[in-house]
């Protein structure tokens, strides 16, 4: 028995790295514009909270690369069920399927 019938295709896998990859560059770029204004206004706590938010994005999306890497991209890290492509066009770097991320 092999796992590859449900398992992603190596065109969508090529397809979602790229996403992956843009939204990264991304949300670096905006992750430097939260510091820079961290850094010349007085504390501003939505920019500081902005670069948190966004370190922890770039992070999931490191996470999501080292799951496509390993063949495991697009499965629910919770429950093991392939997350419908839908979800993941929204959000790319999601580790869990809806039912998973609702009872966290
Ligand atoms: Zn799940």
């Amino acid at each position: 028995m092999s796992a590859s019938l449900d398992s992603m295709s190596a065109s969508t896998a090529d397809r979602f790295r790229t996403l992956l990859q843009t939204q990264r560059a991304d949300c670096v770029h905006q992750r430097e514009e939260a510091i820079a204004e961290c850094a010349t206004s007085v504390p501003d706590p939505v920019a500081q909270r902005r670069s948190a938010d966004l370190q922890r994005t770039v992070e999931e999306i490191d996470a999501a690369l080292s799951r496509l890497d390993e063949g495991t991209y697009g499965r629910c890290t919770g429950c093991d069920a392939l997350i419908p492509e839908e979800r993941l066009e929204l959000r790319p770097f999601a580790r869990t399927c809806v039912a998973c991320t609702a009872a966290a």
